[in-house]
């Protein structure tokens, strides 16, 4: 019996060390990493410049608590402020952590209002963690089943439609908005930039806070140090996460103007978050992207992948869309396909299925031409032939 609890179906595998994109298991087999610990491993595993980083830092300190100033922290926020356009940061360890921040600023935002209770605006098929305030936030039954009550406080819209939002701006107990520009969980659906520039102007209209959620398509993933850029907008506040450093937890919350200063002593904190060890993990993180000019190879390597998918599926029966931005893709099928995964492991390749019927892509931002090329390689002959089956066809009609 495993003393484990089961709150996972775990692949068969078992890996024993990494390299790049790379991971080697137990009996010393290869396998190409497409998703590289679900948007985490930034740098891919094993990056000698953030292993120095590491090994210097946990040699020196590695926790302190809140109660101290932590020079690392103070860089770290430094650096998220001026790559993001936000003004300050509040750290803790993981994406939901980053968004039960962005829900207490916005309550509290609100309660300065005078709202006495404040909803925020959230989207259908959207994911923003698992603990209680952020699975009610969540748009996916799957996840908040059994959990009931769920937090209250939460108006859920369409995703990618701004009249719907509009319509919910007659409920005056709203206070903001939050939205994942990229849906990740969601299956990779993308906003069009005019809405997250709608949304920021209908926030701005009645003084609701616009809160993006960048915890799995931020830092680079997209070619833009975040998504909202692409758009020319700047949130209020932006929880962010799992790529941030690189493998090492940490989560922050950013925030800008009023939301900025919301939050006074007493009404957040986190143990661990923002230790000397996290923030020199993910400033060495910050520092490679720039020196390795990351966001540039995100965007190519990610329209060489786009292009490939398109091409090598092109005109198949059962593709419904391929679709993605940079180094997050995702091909959607008019069949559930979970068993892909299984497929592509034992054909060498780490790829991931989300919703069922949407295989998911999130390389590390260190994948190469040639390495996109292997990926491809092994990829499209498995969904063809998935597809050709007749078990697959017959699933389809169930
Ligand atoms: N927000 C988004 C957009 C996510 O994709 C995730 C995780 O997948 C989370 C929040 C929760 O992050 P974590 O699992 O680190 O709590």
């Amino acid at each position: 019996m495993s003393h484990v609890m089961n709150t996972y179906s775990r692949l068969p595998v078992s890996f024993v060390r990494g390299e790049g994109v790379w991971l080697w298991d137990e009996a010393g087999r290869r396998y190409l990493d497409a998703i590289a610990g679900i948007a985490v491993n930034t740098l891919g595993h094993a990056h000698p410049g953030l292993v120095r980083v590491i090994a210097e830092q946990a040699g020196r300190l590695l926790h302190v608590s809140n109660l101290y100033r932590i020079d690392e922290q103070e860089k770290l926020a430094d650096k998220l402020a001026a790559i993001s356009g936000m003004d300050n940061a509040f750290f803790c360890n993981s994406g939901c952590e980053a968004n039960e921040a962005a829900i207490k600023i916005a309550r509290l935002y609100g309660h300065k209002k005078g709202v006495e209770q404040p909803a925020i605006v959230v989207m259908d098929k959207s994911f923003h963690g698992r603990t209680l305030a952020t699975l009610s936030a969540t748009g996916n039954r799957k996840v908040q089943a059994g959990f009931e009550p769920l937090v209250p406080g939460f108006v859920r819209v369409p995703f990618n439609d701004v009249a719907a939002v509009r319509r919910a701006a007659a409920d005056s107990s709203i206070v903001a908005v939050l939205v994942e520009p990229i849906q990740g969980e969601g299956g990779i659906n993308l906003s069009s930039m005019n809405y997250l520039r709608d949304l920021r102007a209908l926030c701005d209209q009645h003084g609701w806070l616009l809160m993006v959620d960048e915890v799995q398509c931020g830092l680079g993933r997209t070619g833009r140090w975040f998504v909202y850029q692409h758009a020319g907008i700047l949130p209020d506040v932006m929880p962010l996460a799992k790529g941030l450093g690189s493998g090492v937890p940490i989560g922050v919350c950013l925030a800008r103007g009023t939301a900025a200063q919301t939050f006074e002593p007493g009404n957040h904190g986190s143990t661990f978050g923002g230790n000397p060890l996290a923030c020199a993990a993910a400033l060495a993180t910050l520092e490679a992207i720039e020196r390795q000019d990351l966001l540039r190879n995100a965007e190519r390597v990610g329209t060489l992948l786009l292009a490939g998918l398109r091409e090598g599926l092109a005109g198949l029966d059962g593709v419904v869309e391929i679709r993605g931005h940079g180094l997050m893709l995702g091909i959607e099928l008019d069949r559930p396909c979970g068993v892909l995964a299984r497929k592509a492991l034992e054909a060498g390749l780490l790829i991931n299925v989300t919703m069922d019927t949407v295989i998911r892509l999130l390389p590390a931002l260190v994948m190469q031409e040639t390495e996109a090329r292997q990926l491809l390689s092994t990829l499209l002959p498995l969904v063809r032939d998935f597809l050709a089956q007749p078990a697959a066809a017959a699933a389809a009609r169930a």
